[in-house]
């Protein structure tokens, strides 16, 4: 049999199959859900600048709508390829049915290197990519959404193209648009947003008071820079963060309104002085209430999961913790808020923008942030009540809810007999 955990499909067909089998469902509902429904590989000609013609590869990947329209993101990297957008489809379908979201798992993208071509050329491969897939997605069919390496400016130019296949403005079939051509307030923030009200929640299940407590954040980009800010303004006392440059350290607590400014000036964590500098390792390794790998995946391994001496992680990134990890964190009484939940805050706000682009009623930020911590809430009371009936890891019990939700829509549809 091959080996699992190389192929993200392969792992991904797995967790759908323990999820079935846990459930006690019928071998129905896993051989609907272990693949994509649909899946369209498609060529995508680009003329490059000096006049001659590549053609690149690109995919979408409607893994199932039984839900409701499939939505996911488009990347643009070298290693996009048939099976990582199939998983990435999948774990989709997850993320939208945990977050009751009306939505089945999508996602697509281009095998390129954005670093090797121009803006004018990321535009026409952009359209070229809508083209290619026109037929196929739409505001009630399949709704794409920004990824690695693409982002609003791409999604617009998206939008566009599709708009005049269509001869019509069909803001709806893209999210992560910018705000002037129906974008979403709190669009940005949401993912890091999403993920301190979802660790919040836990907090609370778990007696642990949000407001006091002790918290280390790995990354600062869009995801940790906005879950530390937030933190902060709850009460909790951030001693420490890192970025790609390393780490820094204050058992006092770092001052956020200080260390924004700086990153704003400096476009790093280095140097900053109110804080000690510290490895990523050491971070990682901290006696804190609650760490949020929020950087880079595979970062809590079989080598350092017995040294995390946190009570809670919150991922941020996309598998920051291994299989193997997870396991040792959960007999070691740390629990670990999955990145299905811990960044779907991004994927929650998009359903949002999609709404206000169907509705033509745009939301204030305030309401925005009312009703994604509404959605966090709600997802992570179901995954704790799974974890609890049948003794599992969050991670587990994510897909228990979502694998339970689909197979009752495919039910009720008459997709099962
Ligand atoms: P980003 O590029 O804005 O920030 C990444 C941060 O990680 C930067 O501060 C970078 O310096 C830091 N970093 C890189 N290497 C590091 C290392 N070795 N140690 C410590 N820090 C390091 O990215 P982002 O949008 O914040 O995304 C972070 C993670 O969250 C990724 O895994 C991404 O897939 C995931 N994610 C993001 C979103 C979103 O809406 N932005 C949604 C879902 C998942």
């Amino acid at each position: 049999m091959a080996d699992s955990s190389l192929n993200p499909y392969l792992r991904a067909q797995q967790s759908f199959r323990e999820a079935v089998d846990i459930l006690g469902l019928e071998a129905a509902v896993f051989d609907l859900l272990k693949q994509p429904m649909r899946f369209f590989e498609v060529a995508v000609p680009v003329v490059r600048d000096d006049g001659s013609l590549e053609v690149f590869t690109g995919y979408r990947s409607q893994h199932n709508d039984a839900l409701g329209p499939t939505k996911g993101g488009l990347r643009f990297h070298p290693n996009v390829d048939a099976d990582e957008v199939r998983a990435l489809s999948m774990w989709m379908t997850v993320k939208c049915a945990l977050l009751r979201l009306p939505y089945g798992g999508g996602k697509g993208g281009v095998r390129c290197d954005v670093d090797q071509l121009s803006e004018a050329e990321i535009e026409r491969l952009s359209r070229e990519y809508i083209r290619a897939i026109s037929l196929v997605i739409g505001p009630d069919k399949d709704i794409p959404a920004p990824d690695v390496s693409t982002n609003p400016q791409i999604m617009a130019w998206m939008v566009d193209e599709y708009s005049r296949i269509r001869g019509e403005n069909t803001f709806g079939l893209i999210t992560g648009k910018p705000l002037v051509i129906g974008g979403s307030r709190g669009r940005v923030e949401a993912t890091g947003r999403g993920l301190v009200f979802a660790t919040r929640q836990l907090a609370l299940a778990l007696g642990i008071d949000f407001s006091k407590s002790v918290v280390a954040v790995q990354g600062f980009g869009n995801v940790g820079s906005v879950a530390a800010e937030i933190c902060h303004h709850l009460g909790a006392t951030v001693v420490a963060v890192s970025d790609k440059d390393g780490g820094l350290y204050n058992s006092g607590g770092i001052d956020m309104g200080q260390l924004m400014e700086y990153k704003k000036t400096h476009r790093t964590l280095a140097g900053f002085s109110g804080a000690e500098p510290i490895s990523n390792q050491d971070l990682l390794e901290l006696p804190v209430d609650v760490l949020f790998p929020a950087a880079l995946e595979n970062q809590i391994t079989a080598d350092n999961a017995k040294n995390i001496r946190a009570r809670i992680v919150g991922e941020g990134a996309n598998g920051p913790t291994t299989p193997e990890a997870d396991a040792i964190l959960f007999e070691q009484g740390v629990m670990v808020v999955p990145d299905v939940l811990g960044n779907a805050g991004g994927v929650t706000v998009s359903y949002f923008e999609w709404v206000q682009n169907q509705t033509r009623l745009y939301w204030s930020e305030s309401e925005v942030n009312r009703r994604l911590e509404e959605y966090m809430v709600d997802a992570m009371s179901a995954m704790h009540e799974m974890h609890e009936r049948f003794g599992v890891t969050l991670r587990k019990a994510a897909y228990l809810v979502a694998v339970e939700r689909v197979a009752q829509a495919m039910r009720v549809r008459g997709w099962l007999r």
